[in-house]
């Protein structure tokens, strides 16, 4: 035999795994829809353990058993397809490892029924886009436990690395992986909506210059913050426009794209009853940067109060930086927390301190923080929410002040602050002030008479509101 995987799907992501496997020593079958993006793949990229295939049977007749195969196409139907067009020529055994962004409840479905052909279905997040993809992504796969050991080799050595440990690990039964990949997409959105409000107060409020931005950013970058996400964004105020005087920033339109996993992981915890207030704020930040239109017509009309600046330059930006790690405490809690509860839902058996472990190189969300979490989750399994761990315990104790101080600042300037808000919302519900139930349990009672609990008594109550009725 030739080869001992194959990559069905040769497009950016597919090509550079296959690149991957193929620098580790594996022999690298690979197959694309359309002939030419496997022909320019060979002549642009020649390997020699890559072995081009332009027939789906030739492929599978390559390989050594248990065959393997990676499916890196678009997500949704043409999944089915390739599936559809694969399965006639293998045999029980055989493994299919599906890395796209495919929603969990399709990985559960494929799962379960090429199980009962004996085909072994991996639903498997991958990542870190296409560098992460060519040169270590994070990868977690979720299927069969036993069957895993046939592809850990492959997807182990492939995988970023974070202190020698590989970002890959078995993750759960069937939709298990993709389920987590959805919540770090998740996790993302926050992370990033995050980083836009701290810019957007240090730039309208602080008057910060993009220059100060980046050495803000870099220098956050040399703290409790490091990451990824803080990386780039320095870089980014310091990247000049191609054809006008100044950044490229100041130039890019403020509409933000999305593909859709953030609004996934908004959905499913609504579905789950799990607040992620914080993604479902990101997500709802980037549909109202997409009205340009009205926004436009709407800046005339409605007024907005008079920006006020900020006395001491750097000492509001401590406060930023303090507000910003506060927040990113609060959105990974709330990430983690529909994790822990979709785990027992669906009866994963999810271990968040592996999560955490393999997010701390290859993926967007890779931070020095990460270590901080990983360290939570293995110290104590049974911690529901990562904000009563003593560590980010005492980081919302310690920033919580600077947290409120910055969004009072924005709202007051008329900057929207809307996940730093969440973020504030959250800590304190969570930390046991009254939320106002009280009030709407006795409007529940009145209009409704769907009773109340008392504080000083047992049982169940239900109270003649009088005229209350309607
Ligand atoms: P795309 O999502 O753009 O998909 C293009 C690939 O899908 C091509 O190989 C295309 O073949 C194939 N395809 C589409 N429809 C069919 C079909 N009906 N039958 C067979 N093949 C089909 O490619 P990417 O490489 O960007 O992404 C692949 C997957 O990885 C997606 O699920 C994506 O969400 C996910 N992903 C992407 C990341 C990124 O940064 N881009 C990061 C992490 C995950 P053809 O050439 O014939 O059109």
């Amino acid at each position: 035999y030739r080869t001992e995987i194959g990559v069905i799907g040769l497009a950016v992501m597919g090509r550079s795994l296959a690149l991957n496997m193929a620098d580790h020593g594996f022999k690298v079958g690979g197959y694309n829809r359309s002939r030419e993006v496997t022909e320019n793949l060979i002549k642009e990229y020649p390997h020699e353990n890559f072995f081009p295939f332009y027939d789906m049977r030739e492929l599978v007749e390559s390989q050594e058993r248990p065959r393997k195969f990676l499916i890196m196409v678009k997500a949704g139907r043409p999944v089915d397809m390739v599936i559809e067009q694969l399965v006639p020529f293998l045999d029980e055994g055989d493994m299919i490892l599906d890395g796209g962004n495919s929603f969990f409840e399709d990985t559960r479905r494929r799962e379960k029924s090429l199980r009962e052909k004996g085909i072994y279905y991996f639903g498997t997040g991958v990542s870190g886009g296409e560098r992460g993809a060519r040169f270590g992504p994070s990868i977690m796969p979720g299927g069969d436990r036993e069957a895993y050991e046939h592809i850990a080799p492959v997807l182990e050595a492939i995988a970023a690395k974070a202190q020698g440990e590989p970002c890959c690990a078995y993750m759960g039964p069937d939709g298990a992986g993709h389920y987590v990949k959805m919540v770090h997409n998740g996790i993302e959105y926050a992370d990033m909506q995050l980083i836009a409000e701290a810019y957007l107060l240090l730039k309208y409020a602080g008057g910060f210059t993009n220059e100060e931005l980046a050495d803000t950013f870099s220098a956050w970058n040399e703290g409790k913050l490091k990451s990824y996400l803080i990386g780039i964004t320095a870089d980014i105020f310091r990247e000049k426009d191609d054809f006008e005087n100044g950044e490229l920033i100041d130039y890019i339109l403020d509409s933000a794209g999305q593909k859709g996993t953030g609004r996934w992981t908004s959905l499913e915890s609504l579905k789950q009853g799990v607040n992620v207030s914080m993604i479902t704020a990101a997500c709802n930040a980037r549909i109202m940067s997409n009205q340009i239109q009205q926004r436009k017509m709407a800046s005339e009309l409605i007024k907005g109060p008079e920006r006020s600046g900020i006395p001491d330059k750097k000492a509001f930006g401590e406060a930023v930086r303090e507000g910003l790690y506060t927040a990113k405490i609060a959105a990974y809690a709330q990430g983690f927390s529909l994790l822990s509860h979709a785990s027992g839902e669906y009866g994963w058996d999810l271990d968040y301190g592996r999560i955490a472990a393999i997010f701390r190189a290859g993926c967007i969300i890779q931070a020095e923080f990460l270590d901080d979490i990983t360290r939570a989750f293995r110290k104590d399994k049974e911690l529901t929410n990562l904000m009563t761990d003593s560590f980010f315990r005492n980081g919302i104790n310690n920033g919580h002040e600077s947290l409120r101080r910055i969004l009072s600042t924005g709202i007051l300037n008329g900057i929207p602050v809307p996940a730093m808000s969440q973020a504030a919302a959250y800590i304190d519900a969570f930390r046991g002030v009254p939320v106002g139930a009280s009030l709407i349990q006795a409007q529940r009672d009145c209009f409704g008479a769907h009773t109340y609990e008392r504080t000083d008594r047992e049982g169940i109550f239900h109270h003649d509101w009088g005229q209350g009725h309607v």
